[in-house]
Formats: structure tokens, C-alpha cells, sequence
């Protein structure tokens, strides 16, 4: 199956964090209290996304409150932080969704999402993702975790979903609404 017709069937988009979301470097304060920074170009892709109708969700093997709050600024639907066994928890998310795997799509970038990039209908690699999880992915970005991996994948899925439309008649309201990003 082409790639395309693959995004095409996408009904949710889920995301690793770091090393997808963020470029992969923690500062570590003094008091151990760690800072990520996350790319506003990706913060918009998930925007765009939820204008599109797509629901989104994040599945991470780490724990933080600054996640919570961007993702909760996002709103994205399923967020599941400090999870070793990732497929388990996809499971989950398509029992309680009423999905098939067909309709997810997920983008990572370590061994730790190589389980569900190959259990997924549309899988995406950050550019500096392992050569793993390059090797068994659809969609290879050309920006790296962090640069806008996120934002290149979900505007790949838009464009084969034929989206445009739908989001340029939407999201002049989203953004009067005063939706942060
Ligand atoms: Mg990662």
C-alpha cells in the first residue's frame, strides 16, 4: 500500500515526546528540576490536526509536569505519561476509541516506540531517529525531533487526507477563539 493512501485512513495521530516532540536535551537544574522545550512549529501541527478532526495523543515512558501542561494546552485527547510498554497501552487506546490500527497513525524515534511504529497503519521517524525505527517506518522527515518533525508528519497525513480546505475555513476561528499554541 502507498504511503499516501496509508495516511489517508488516519484518524488519530499519536506522538513520542523526547527525542520527537523535543530535540532530546534536558537541563537539569541545580535542584534537580528538569526544563524541555517543545517547538511552537509543532505545537501549530497538532492544532491543525485538531481543526482537521484528527484526535491526537502522546504515549512517553517519562514523567513530567511541564508535559502535562503543554499538552494540556494543546488539548491533546490521550496522554500517557511513564509507560514502559507502549503497545499495551496503543491497545488500549484503540479498545476505548473503537479504532483499528490501520487508523493510527505514531511518530518516534527511539527503540522504545519500535513495538507500535510496527504495529501502526502509518508510522513516521524523525530525521535523527534510530536507524531501527528509520528502517521500519513509512514516513521519514526531514526535520529532527524537536525541529519539526512533528508538525512535517501531521501536514503529510493533512495532504493526503485533503484537509486543506476544511482548515482554511477553520482556523481563523480557532484562532479567535484564542487557542494557545
Ligand atoms: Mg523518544
Amino acid at each position: 500500500m502507498k504511503d499516501k493512501e496509508r495516511a489517508s485512513r488516519i484518524k488519530m495521530i499519536i506522538m513520542d515526546v523526547d527525542g520527537t516532540l523535543t530535540d532530546g536535551s534536558l537541563l537539569i537544574l541545580p535542584d534537580g528540576e528538569e526544563l524541555t522545550s517543545y517547538n511552537v512549529k509543532d505545537g501549530t501541527g497538532i492544532l491543525l490536526a485538531r481543526v482537521a478532526g484528527l484526535k491526537t495523543g502522546i504515549i512517553t515512558g517519562k514523567t513530567s509536569k511541564s508535559l502535562e501542561k503543554r499538552a494540556e494546552k494543546l488539548k491533546i485527547e490521550e496522554i500517557y505519561q511513564g509507560i514502559l510498554d507502549k503497545k499495551k497501552i496503543l491497545s488500549k487506546i484503540l479498545e476505548e476509541n473503537n479504532l483499528d490500527p490501520d487508523q493510527i497513525a505514531y511518530i518516534g524515534d527511539d527503540l522504545g516506540d519500535l513495538e507500535v511504529i510496527k504495529s501502526v497503519g502509518l508510522a513516521g521517524a524523525v530525521a535523527d531517529a534510530h536507524p531501527e525505527i528509520k528502517k521500519h517506518s513509512h514516513f521519514i522527515c526531514k526535520n529532527a525531533g524537536g525541529k519539526g518533525a512533528v508538525r512535517e508528519f501531521i501536514e503529510f497525513i493533512l495532504e493526503a487526507q485533503n484537509k486543506w480546505q476544511t482548515i482554511e475555513e477553520n482556523f481563523k476561528d480557532f484562532f479567535n477563539k484564542k487557542e494557545q499554541i
